[in-house]
């Protein structure tokens, strides 16, 4: 079945239209007025005020196919065959209308009938004592009580802190034996990617008080989240989301580039699957209004794009590329954000333009990290000065992921500590420096703005996903 991309996109949001939900446009990947978060991670983030009961939705029953960044899986990207920093989350949700039995229903409705997958490839799992969804899945649907699994909190509860929270049932797809880890006991929840995990079905019915107090709540939710990429895995029976008819057009594009060919070497298609994720990354990123920067969002960008530039240079890429693969993701994806090409010029402007900035240093960079590396090994050291990587994020632009990834290949680590005292005199430094040239009494902002890998490690902004392992 080669239903593409696109077209996947369309059916889901005219089948919960059939059921008289209200298709909304995906919202931006920034957040609003939600600082508990810095990009959008799923479908529901941007829809959590109708959740909570703070705004009154246009309908009480919402779909949206919506663009989510969760940097929280970047080290999984290209290594795993689902997981993207940026994916596109399929949803449906019910604000105190609808409740269990449609949400099952309709997503089983939707994966056998309308898409058409095999049933006996399916299966669900539900929350260990949340016997409602279990007798739906068997009673109502037909499933044997074998297929069903029972998962713990972990994986099935959704729970963010106090508030709103719930029990999920999952559905996952068996790919096949060929893509399992062949371990003993490997079965659906396995962490391969045999059982692929599809779709997500929250049903907010608890408050908790913050005390672990749960009480049943008056308006019961229905929030739901399938990864587009995922769903078109399973349908076009392909490998990975690198596979799936958009995706693997552009990888085929960074493949090209670089005079290479996808599945010849294994290292080789890690750099063109990253580099293919993180330009998807980027592009929305920019589209959204988001600039490089050296905080926040900012610095996620940018960490993204210069983690994409150097694998370029891995894979033999001389020069500038990014803002070329940008304009095969605009074409790809501009059925389903027409924001893309208007935005174009913009997006390729800033690509072209942070790309130039760090090409300008990256290959001294990597040559006086080199030069590093081997002063380390002959010296039978195994950890790099915090001041030598201060002075690669300082003089040549490595986010200190970059620095750190490098070294990790070759067994490295980085003084970490001394990495922030670097940071730190260098800033005291520049607030000295500034006491005496105060400009005209105006702030200068530009070393009050804190690296967040200095304060936070990147996990975590996925915390608002769907469900509490992330
Ligand atoms: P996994 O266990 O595979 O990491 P998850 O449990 O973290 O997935 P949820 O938070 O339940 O994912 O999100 C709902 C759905 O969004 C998932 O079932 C999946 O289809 C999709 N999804 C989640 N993370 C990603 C990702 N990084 N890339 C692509 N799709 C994703
Ligand atoms: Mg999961
Ligand atoms: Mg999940
Ligand atoms: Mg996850």
């Amino acid at each position: 079945n080669k239903t593409g991309v696109n077209e996947l996109r369309r059916m889901f949001l005219e089948f919960f239209e059939s059921k008289g939900h209200l298709a909304m446009k995906s919202f931006s990947l920034v957040p609003h007025n939600d600082n508990s978060l810095l990009l959008i991670n799923s479908g529901m983030a941007p829809l959590k005020p109708y959740f909570t009961g703070q705004e009154i939705p246009p309908r009480k029953r919402v779909t949206t196919c919506q663009k989510c960044i969760r940097t929280g899986d970047i080290e999984n990207v290209g290594k795993t065959a689902r997981h993207g920093t940026f994916f596109e989350m399929l949803g449906n949700f019910s604000f105190g209308d609808y409740f269990k039995t449609e949400a099952i229903r309709w997503s089983w409705e939707f994966l056998t009938e309308v898409v058409g997958l095999d049933p006996d490839r399916l299966y669900p799992s539900v929350y260990l004592d949340d016997d409602e969804a279990f007798d739906i899945w068997n009673k109502e649907i037909g499933i044997a009580p074998e297929r069903i699994f029972r998962f713990g909190k972990e994986d099935n509860f959704w729970e963010h802190g106090a508030g709103p929270c719930g029990p999920c049932s999952e559905i996952y797809y068996d790919r096949g034996e060929k893509y399992g880890c062949g371990k003993p006991g490997c079965t659906v929840g396995c962490e391969c990617d045999r059982y692929m995990e599809v779709w997500n079905n929250v049903f907010t019915q608890f408050e908790n008080d913050g005390h672990g107090n749960y009480e049943e709540l008056a308006q019961k939710n229905i929030d739901t989240g399938m990864g587009l990429e995922r769903l078109a895995v399973v349908v076009q029976d392909v490998d990975s989301i690198f596979d799936v008819d958009t995706i693997k057009a552009l990888l085929n594009k960074v493949a090209e580039l670089a005079h290479t060919e996808y599945q010849k070497d294994a290292s080789i298609d890690v750099s063109l699957r990253l580099i293919t994720d993180h330009v998807r990354s980027c592009t929305f990123m920019i589209s959204d209004g988001i600039m490089p920067s050296n905080e926040g969002r900012g610095y996620v960008l940018r960490r993204l794009l210069r983690r994409a530039a150097r694998h370029g240079r891995l894979l033999g890429i001389e020069g500038r590329f990014l803002a070329e693969l940008s304009k095969t993701v605009i074409e790809l994806s501009k059925d389903g954000y027409p924001e893309l090409e208007e935005k174009k010029a913009m997006i390729l402007k800033v690509l072209t333009e942070e790309e130039d900035k760090f090409n300008r240093t990256i290959d001294q960079g990597l040559a006086i990290l080199g030069e590093m590396e081997e002063k380390m090994a002959a010296a039978g050291k195994t950890v790099l000065d915090g001041e030598d990587a201060f002075k690669l994020y300082d003089t040549y632009g490595f986010p200190l992921d970059l620095t750190r990834e490098i070294l990790e290949e070759k067994h490295f680590e980085i003084d970490e500590a001394g990495f922030k005292k670097a940071m730190q005199e260098q800033r005291e430094k520049a607030r000295a420096a500034r006491k005496t040239t105060n400009y005209m009494g105006a702030d200068v902002t530009v070393y009050q703005s804190i690296d967040p890998a200095l304060t936070t490690e990147f996990v975590g902004y996925d915390k608002l996903a769907c469900d509490s392992k992330i």
